[in-house]
C-alpha cells in the first residue's frame, strides 16, 4: 500500500519552525527529557508522530541486515553481551568470516528487501593489521549497491578514516546507557571513549549510527539522560538504535526485571522528538515483542528495523512475520538506493520537479536527502536508474 499524495502535501505545509528548531537543538537539559518522559502517553505519542510526519514519510520503514563477522571470546565485560569471554552463556564462538561468505549473506539479504547491510565483530577494537581485510570486505558488499554499516568496537582516527576511504557508510558505535549508569554495565573502558570514536566516525566524514540499550535496570533519569547525550552531540547520529535488553542465560543481566512496554515506546517517542531527522531503529528485543507493540513503536516514530532471524547471536522475527506486519499497517519498505550517486539523485530531482510543477528553490530550501529518497520511491526510483 503506497502513502497517498496528500499525506505528503501534509507533511510538507505543516513543517512549522518550532520543529524545525528541535532538528538542530544541541542543548537538551536533564529536566527537559524527563518533562517529555512524563507527559500523559497519547499526548506524547501525539507530538512524536507529529514531528514524525513533518521530517518522514510515516508509512515507509528502513530494513537493515545485521551479519556478525566474527563471534564471541571478546575481551569486553559488557554485562548484557553473550559474546564477552568472561561469561558462560554457551555461545559457540567463530573466527572472521571469510569475505565470500559475507557477500553471499549480503546478496540474500538485498534479495529480501534490505537496503543496508551490517557487519559486526565482537572486538574490544579492530587491530591495525585488520584493516585492509575488513576494508576489502566494504568494498565487496558497495559492489552489490547496498548501504553499509561495521561496528567492531572502538575506532582510531586513522582507522575510521580508512573505513571512509573504502566507502563505508555508516558506523555503529552505542553510547549504550547514561554515562552515570555505565559504571554498572561496562568498566572495561569508559563512556569518554565511547564519545572519542563517535568523534573519530564523524570527523572521518561517516555517518554516526549510535543509541542504547534499556532494559538493564537503570532508572528512568538514565533513560532520559542516555538520549540527553545522543541528542546534544555536535550532530544528531543519523541512526539511533533503541534495544530492549535481551535476557541471555548466563550473563550477569539474564535476571533483571523486565522493563514496562510502555516506557519502552516512550523512550522512542522521546528520541523522535529530540532527534527528528534520525533514523530510530526499533532493534534488539523484537521477537518478544507483539505486532500491536511494534506497531505502537511505528507510531511513536520508529522507521528503521533489523529484517532476518538473527541479530548477531540473539533471535529477531523471521522475515515473513516482519512482512505480515507491514501488509497489515501498509508499511513499506524503503528501496535500495545509493546516496553517495549524486547523478541519479538529480534526475530524481528533474523528475520530481516536473512531477510536481514546482521551481528548483522548492526543492533545495525544504527537501532534505531522506525527504527526496522518501518521495523518490514514490515515482520508483529502480525505474528511473534504469533509464
Ligand atoms: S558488546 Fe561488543 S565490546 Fe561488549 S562484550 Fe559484547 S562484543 Fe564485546
Amino acid at each position: 500500500m503506497e502513502a497517498n499524495s496528500s499525506d505528503n502535501d501534509t507533511r510538507f505545509s505543516t513543517k512549522q519552525s518550532s520543529s524545525q528548531s528541535t532538528a538542530s537543538r544541541h542543548d537538551w537539559k536533564l529536566h527537559e527529557v524527563t518533562s517529555l518522559f512524563e507527559m500523559p502517553f497519547n499526548d506524547l505519542l501525539f507530538k512524536a508522530q507529529t514531528i514524525h510526519r513533518q521530517f518522514h514519510d510515516p508509512n515507509h520503514v528502513q530494513v537493515s541486515t545485521l551479519l556478525s563477522i566474527k563471534t564471541g571470546a571478546c575481551p569486553e565485560d559488557c554485562k548484557y553481551c553473550p559474546q564477552s569471554a568472561r561469561y558462560d552463556t554457551g555461545l559457540e564462538t567463530e573466527k572472521l568470516l571469510e569475505i565470500e561468505n559475507v557477500v553471499e549473506s549480503a546478496k540474500r539479504a538485498k534479495a529480501a528487501g534490505s537496503t543496508r547491510f551490517c557487519m559486526g565483530a565482537a572486538w574490544r577494537n579492530p587491530k591495525d593489521k585488520d584493516m585492509p581485510y575488513v576494508t576489502k570486505m566494504v568494498e565487496e558488499i558497495k559492489k552489490l549497491g547496498l548501504e553499509t554499516c561495521m561496528t567492531l568496537g572502538m575506532l582510531s582516527n586513522h582507522q575510521a578514516h580508512a573505513l571512509k576511504q573504502a566507502g563505508l557508510d555508516y558506523y555503529n558505535h552505542n553510547l549504550d546507557t547514561s554515562p552515570e549508569f555505565y559504571g554498572e554495565i561496562i568498566t572495561t573502558r569508559q563512556y569518554q571513549d565511547r564519545l572519542d570514536t563517535l568523534e573519530n566516525v564523524r570527523d572521518a566524514g561517516m555517518n554516526v549510527c549510535s543509541g542504547g540499550i534499556v532494559g538493564m535496570g537503570e532508572s528512568a533519569q538514565d533513560r532520559a539522560a542516555l538520549l540527553q547525550q545522543l541528542a546534544n552531540l555536535p550532530e544528531h547520529p543519523q541512526s539511533v538504535p533503541i534495544n530492549m535488553l535481551v535476557k541471555v542465560k548466563g550473563t550477569p543481566l539474564d535476571s533483571v526485571d523486565d522493563l514496562d512496554e510502555f516506557e519502552f515506546v516512550r523512550t522512542i517517542a522521546v528520541a523522535r522528538i529530540m532527534m527528528p531527522e534520525s533514523y530510530v531503529r526499533l532493534s534488539a528485543g523484537r521477537e518478544s515483542m507483539n505486532e500491536q507493540m511494534q506497531a505502537l513503536c511505528f507510531m511513536a516514530g520508529a522507521n528503521s528495523i533489523f529484517y532476518g532471524c538473527k541479530l548477531l547471536t540473539t533471535s529477531n522475527p523471521e522475515t515473513h512475520e516482519d512482512v505480515q506486519l507491514f501488509k497489515k499497517l501498509g508499511i513499506n519498505r524503503e528501496q535500495t538506493k545509493s546516496l553517495s550517486d549524486e547523478s541519479l539523485e538529480q534526475r530524481i530531482i528533474d523528475e520530481l520537479e516536473q512531477k510536481t510543477g514546482q521551481d528548483a528553490s522548492y526543492n533545495t530550501a525544504q527537501t532534505s536527502n531522506s525527504d527526496l529518497f522518501i518521495d523518490a520511491t514514490k515515482t520508483s526510483i529502480k525505474e528511473i536508474s534504469a533509464r
